[in-house]
């Protein structure tokens, strides 16, 4: 099954000197990633910019996150990373947002029925 993804949010980038080659190399030393380089628009009265507000983010799977530092190094920039707050992950299935004893596990109902035979 394919775990889901979060989104990722990397701070304090100099806009022009890094490349998203560059970001991409220096996450992928700790996880793997799910999405290419975006980039962050700048809001005006409700409305999205085209102007970058310095941020960029990349979708990285549920199951990687907790790899990622809370801080990286890129290109002699130190970057902040911001992760999703609260990250529930299923040990049991891998997704995000339950623990494996919710009954809304998707794979626990097959567990619960082996164990069930496994006492016979
Ligand atoms: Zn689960």
């Amino acid at each position: 099954m394919q775990a889901a993804s979060v989104k990722v949010v990397f701070k304090d980038l100099p806009l022009h000197s890094v490349t998203n080659e560059e970001v991409l190399e220096v996450v992928k030393e700790y996880c793997k990633v799910s999405s290419e380089v975006k980039y962050a628009n700048l809001w005006f009265e409700g409305k999205m910019t085209s102007v970058r507000n310095g941020d960029c983010f990349i979708y990285i799977p549920v199951t990687e996150v907790s790899k990622l530092p809370a801080v990286l190094e890129i290109s002699g920039s130190c970057s902040r990373v911001f992760k999703p707050p609260n990250l529930t992950i299923c040990k049991r299935c891998s997704n995000q947002g339950h623990h494996p004893t919710d009954p809304k596990c998707p794979a626990r109902t097959t567990d619960v029925i082996i164990e069930m035979l496994e006492t016979f």
